[in-house]
Protein backbone atom coordinates (compact mmCIF):
# COMPACT_ATOMS: atom_id res chain seq x y z
CA UNK A 1 0.00 0.00 0.00
CA UNK A 2 1.02 3.45 -1.09
CA UNK A 3 2.68 5.38 2.56
CA UNK A 4 0.34 8.10 2.14
CA UNK A 5 -2.77 6.06 2.81
CA UNK A 6 -4.71 5.14 5.78
CA UNK A 7 -6.53 2.30 4.27
CA UNK A 8 -7.27 0.26 1.32
CA UNK A 9 -10.80 0.61 0.67
CA UNK A 10 -10.70 -1.89 -2.49
CA UNK A 11 -8.70 -3.92 -3.82
CA UNK A 12 -7.64 -4.35 -7.54
CA UNK A 13 -9.85 -7.72 -7.61
CA UNK A 14 -12.85 -6.45 -6.14
CA UNK A 15 -12.99 -3.82 -8.31
CA UNK A 16 -12.75 -5.80 -11.52
CA UNK A 17 -15.62 -8.27 -9.65
CA UNK A 18 -17.85 -5.26 -9.02
CA UNK A 19 -16.90 -3.35 -12.86
CA UNK A 20 -17.69 -6.94 -14.80
CA UNK A 21 -21.12 -7.27 -12.73
CA UNK A 22 -21.77 -3.64 -14.03
CA UNK A 23 -20.65 -4.32 -17.36
CA UNK A 24 -23.25 -7.36 -17.77
CA UNK A 25 -25.94 -5.63 -16.42
CA UNK A 26 -24.94 -2.55 -19.39
CA UNK A 27 -25.16 -4.79 -21.76
CA UNK A 28 -28.33 -6.83 -21.03
CA UNK A 29 -30.28 -3.76 -20.87
CA UNK A 30 -29.32 -1.83 -23.85
CA UNK A 31 -30.01 -4.66 -25.77
CA UNK A 32 -29.90 -4.12 -29.33
CA UNK A 33 -28.96 -0.49 -29.03
CA UNK A 34 -25.84 1.38 -29.35
CA UNK A 35 -23.93 3.66 -26.44
CA UNK A 36 -22.93 6.47 -26.09
CA UNK A 37 -20.04 5.98 -23.33
CA UNK A 38 -19.30 9.68 -22.45
CA UNK A 39 -16.26 9.77 -19.47
CA UNK A 40 -16.00 12.76 -17.17
CA UNK A 41 -12.03 13.72 -17.92
CA UNK A 42 -9.98 13.13 -15.55
CA UNK A 43 -11.00 10.92 -12.74
CA UNK A 44 -13.45 8.40 -14.69
CA UNK A 45 -10.68 7.39 -17.21
CA UNK A 46 -9.35 4.20 -15.60
CA UNK A 47 -13.09 3.09 -14.77
CA UNK A 48 -14.22 3.95 -17.87
CA UNK A 49 -11.84 1.67 -19.86
CA UNK A 50 -12.29 -1.12 -18.00
CA UNK A 51 -16.09 -0.77 -18.19
CA UNK A 52 -15.95 -0.45 -21.99
CA UNK A 53 -14.16 -3.46 -22.64
CA UNK A 54 -17.02 -5.50 -20.80
CA UNK A 55 -19.83 -4.21 -22.58
CA UNK A 56 -20.89 -6.24 -25.37
CA UNK A 57 -22.56 -3.63 -27.30
CA UNK A 58 -21.72 -1.10 -30.41
CA UNK A 59 -19.89 1.77 -27.97
CA UNK A 60 -18.49 5.28 -29.35
CA UNK A 61 -16.32 7.17 -26.81
CA UNK A 62 -16.90 11.11 -25.94
CA UNK A 63 -14.92 13.07 -23.34
CA UNK A 64 -16.52 15.80 -21.20
CA UNK A 65 -14.18 18.19 -18.40
CA UNK A 66 -15.71 20.02 -16.00
CA UNK A 67 -14.44 22.39 -13.49
CA UNK A 68 -15.67 21.70 -9.96
CA UNK A 69 -13.26 20.58 -7.53
CA UNK A 70 -10.14 22.89 -8.40
CA UNK A 71 -6.84 21.03 -6.54
CA UNK A 72 -8.08 20.68 -3.09
CA UNK A 73 -10.52 18.12 -0.81
CA UNK A 74 -13.92 20.21 -1.42
CA UNK A 75 -16.33 21.12 -3.82
CA UNK A 76 -16.57 24.74 -4.54
CA UNK A 77 -19.97 24.83 -5.37
CA UNK A 78 -19.17 26.31 -9.39
CA UNK A 79 -19.37 24.18 -12.29
CA UNK A 80 -18.26 24.84 -15.45
CA UNK A 81 -17.15 23.05 -18.87
CA UNK A 82 -14.09 22.66 -19.27
CA UNK A 83 -13.74 20.51 -22.74
CA UNK A 84 -17.20 20.05 -24.08
CA UNK A 85 -18.02 16.45 -26.55
CA UNK A 86 -16.89 16.60 -29.57
CA UNK A 87 -20.16 15.28 -31.45
CA UNK A 88 -23.43 15.90 -30.86
CA UNK A 89 -25.38 13.40 -29.27
CA UNK A 90 -28.64 13.91 -30.11
CA UNK A 91 -31.01 10.52 -30.63
CA UNK A 92 -28.43 8.97 -29.05
CA UNK A 93 -28.23 6.85 -26.07
CA UNK A 94 -25.95 8.76 -23.83
CA UNK A 95 -24.27 6.68 -20.90
CA UNK A 96 -22.18 9.23 -18.20
CA UNK A 97 -19.30 7.45 -17.10
CA UNK A 98 -18.53 9.04 -13.49
CA UNK A 99 -15.56 8.22 -10.78
CA UNK A 100 -17.66 9.41 -7.71
CA UNK A 101 -20.56 11.18 -6.92
CA UNK A 102 -19.77 13.47 -3.45
CA UNK A 103 -22.18 16.50 -3.27
CA UNK A 104 -24.40 15.53 -6.85
CA UNK A 105 -23.46 19.35 -7.68
CA UNK A 106 -21.41 18.54 -10.68
CA UNK A 107 -24.00 15.85 -11.87
CA UNK A 108 -26.89 17.93 -11.19
CA UNK A 109 -25.90 20.44 -13.58
CA UNK A 110 -24.12 17.92 -16.08
CA UNK A 111 -27.34 15.65 -16.57
CA UNK A 112 -30.05 18.19 -17.60
CA UNK A 113 -27.38 19.63 -20.13
CA UNK A 114 -27.12 16.54 -21.85
CA UNK A 115 -31.07 15.57 -21.39
CA UNK A 116 -31.14 19.22 -23.22
CA UNK A 117 -29.09 18.30 -26.07
CA UNK A 118 -31.99 15.76 -27.39
CA UNK A 119 -30.53 12.74 -26.51
CA UNK A 120 -32.75 9.41 -26.74
CA UNK A 121 -31.71 8.21 -23.13
CA UNK A 122 -29.32 9.32 -20.71
CA UNK A 123 -27.99 6.92 -17.96
CA UNK A 124 -25.39 7.27 -15.37
CA UNK A 125 -22.83 4.99 -14.25
CA UNK A 126 -20.50 5.79 -11.21
CA UNK A 127 -17.92 3.64 -9.62
CA UNK A 128 -18.25 5.17 -6.18
CA UNK A 129 -21.01 7.07 -3.89
CA UNK A 130 -21.08 8.70 -1.00
CA UNK A 131 -24.88 9.06 -0.34
CA UNK A 132 -23.95 11.11 3.48
CA UNK A 133 -22.78 14.33 1.54
CA UNK A 134 -25.07 14.21 -1.14
CA UNK A 135 -26.87 18.14 -1.58
CA UNK A 136 -28.38 17.57 -4.31
CA UNK A 137 -30.50 14.36 -5.03
CA UNK A 138 -29.08 12.51 -8.54
CA UNK A 139 -30.37 9.23 -9.61
CA UNK A 140 -27.96 7.09 -10.23
CA UNK A 141 -28.96 4.06 -12.74
CA UNK A 142 -25.75 2.05 -12.08
CA UNK A 143 -23.82 2.16 -8.98
CA UNK A 144 -20.18 0.87 -8.04
CA UNK A 145 -20.10 0.67 -4.50
CA UNK A 146 -21.52 3.27 -1.52
CA UNK A 147 -18.26 4.78 0.55
CA UNK A 148 -18.54 6.73 3.82
CA UNK A 149 -17.54 9.97 4.16
CA UNK A 150 -13.98 9.96 3.42
CA UNK A 151 -11.38 11.07 0.28
CA UNK A 152 -10.61 8.75 -1.75
CA UNK A 153 -7.68 7.89 -4.43
CA UNK A 154 -6.25 5.83 -6.75
CA UNK A 155 -7.98 3.99 -10.14
CA UNK A 156 -8.72 7.00 -11.64
CA UNK A 157 -9.09 9.54 -8.64
CA UNK A 158 -6.26 11.92 -7.79
CA UNK A 159 -5.40 14.74 -4.55
CA UNK A 160 -3.47 17.38 -6.50
CA UNK A 161 -2.89 15.40 -9.60
CA UNK A 162 -1.47 12.28 -8.01
CA UNK A 163 -2.28 8.55 -7.19
CA UNK A 164 -4.57 7.90 -10.51
CA UNK A 165 -2.04 5.03 -11.29
CA UNK A 166 -2.79 3.06 -8.03
CA UNK A 167 -4.77 0.25 -9.06
CA UNK A 168 -6.59 0.06 -6.25
CA UNK A 169 -8.48 2.88 -4.21
CA UNK A 170 -7.82 3.96 -0.84
CA UNK A 171 -8.42 6.49 1.79
CA UNK A 172 -5.91 9.30 2.26
CA UNK A 173 -4.10 9.88 4.84
CA UNK A 174 -6.04 13.70 6.73
CA UNK A 175 -2.46 14.98 7.21
CA UNK A 176 -1.14 14.46 3.54
CA UNK A 177 -4.00 17.02 2.44
CA UNK A 178 -3.79 19.29 5.17
CA UNK A 179 -0.37 19.99 4.76
P1 LIG B 1 -19.68 16.51 -6.54
O1 LIG B 1 -20.04 17.58 -7.51
O2 LIG B 1 -20.58 15.31 -6.58
O3 LIG B 1 -19.54 17.07 -5.15
O4 LIG B 1 -18.21 16.09 -6.86
C1 LIG B 1 -17.87 15.26 -7.88
C2 LIG B 1 -16.39 15.33 -8.15
O5 LIG B 1 -15.64 15.65 -6.98
C3 LIG B 1 -15.87 13.99 -8.60
O6 LIG B 1 -15.99 13.82 -9.98
C4 LIG B 1 -14.42 14.04 -8.14
O7 LIG B 1 -13.63 14.66 -9.11
C5 LIG B 1 -14.45 14.92 -6.91
N1 LIG B 1 -14.46 14.11 -5.66
C6 LIG B 1 -15.46 13.98 -4.77
N2 LIG B 1 -15.12 13.17 -3.74
C7 LIG B 1 -13.85 12.78 -4.00
C8 LIG B 1 -12.94 11.89 -3.32
O8 LIG B 1 -13.19 11.30 -2.26
N3 LIG B 1 -11.73 11.71 -3.92
C9 LIG B 1 -11.39 12.33 -5.07
N4 LIG B 1 -10.17 12.07 -5.56
N5 LIG B 1 -12.21 13.16 -5.74
C10 LIG B 1 -13.44 13.37 -5.21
Amino acid sequence: MHSDLQEILFTEEQIKQRVREMGAQITKDYANEEIVLVGVLKGAVTFFTDLARIIDRPVAFDFISCSSYGSGATSSGQVAIKKDLDKSVEGKNVLLVEDIIDTGITLSWLLPLLRARKAKSVKLATLLSKPSRRKVDVPVDYNGFEIPDAFVVGYGLDYDGRYRNLPYIGVLKPEVYSK
